[in-house]
């Protein structure tokens, strides 16, 4: 199975990829988790990348078009995969068409989750992930038992440079500018399946594996 999650930040893109990858057995493919974790590591591309991500803009479609490429080819994915984070421009999506046209493996699916823009800025705003070992947390509908350290292994819990207000505002832009056309173009392919992302992360689940008829 090849899916799409597409969405604006906080539509819980990334939580329900992680989902699906643990009932599928498929990789989540999360452009964004691949550039922070070079920024971490302090890779050439980590370093090019981090000014661009702090302000909330989109690193050059080069750039993450020559990271799917590659990702795409590793024997993980010849089972499928979760896409989480790409494409989100034009660019990206024609660049992606061409080469699952060369690989003859067309997607199956591309999944727009939806949610209000004050929602959407309450999720990112309380997001929280643990530094050690990346579990996600949120100040007010899963907060951790004791404020600050995780539940799981105790280590610190970080906010993501990006999820400070000033720069989810231009995330949200740059998604309303760039990225939302794509809702409109994969309809147009027959490839769009609309997902209301309010509520509770296990009904949104449900409802996906609805869509996806991975139900069971
Ligand atoms: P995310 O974790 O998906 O919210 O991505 C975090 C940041 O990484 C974004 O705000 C961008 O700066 C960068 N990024 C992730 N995916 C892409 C992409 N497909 N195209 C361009 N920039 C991206």
């Amino acid at each position: 199975m090849r899916v799409i999650l597409l969405g604006p930040p906080g539509a819980g893109k990334g939580t329900q990829a992680q989902r699906l990858t643990q009932k599928l057995g498929i990789p989540q493919v999360s452009t964004g988790d691949i550039l922070r974790a070079a920024v971490a590591a302090g890779t050439p591309l980590g370093r090019e990348a981090k000014a661009t991500m702090d302000q909330g803009a989109l690193v050059p479609d080069s750039v993450v078009i020559g990271i799917i490429r590659e990702r795409l080819a590793a024997p993980d994915c010849a089972r499928g995969y979760i896409l989480d984070g790409f494409p989100r421009t034009a660019a990206q999506a024609e660049a992606l068409g061409e080469m699952l046209q060369a690989l003859g493996t067309p997607l199956t699916a591309v999944l727009s989750l939806t949610v209000d823009p004050e929602e959407l800025v309450r999720r990112l705003g309380g997001r929280r992930t643990c530094g050690s070992c990346g579990a996600a947390y949120h100040l007010e509908t899963a907060p951790p038992r004791r404020a600050g350290l995780c539940d799981r292994c105790g280590g610190g819990l970080l906010q993501r440079d990006d999820d400070r207000e000033e720069t989810i505002r231009k995330r949200l832009a740059v998604y309303r500018e760039q990225t939302a056309p794509l809702v409109a173009y994969y309809r147009g392919r027959g490839l769009l399946r609309e997902v209301d992302g309010r509520g509770d992360i296990d009904a949104i689940f449900t409802r996906i594996c609805r869509l996806l008829g991975a139900e069971g």
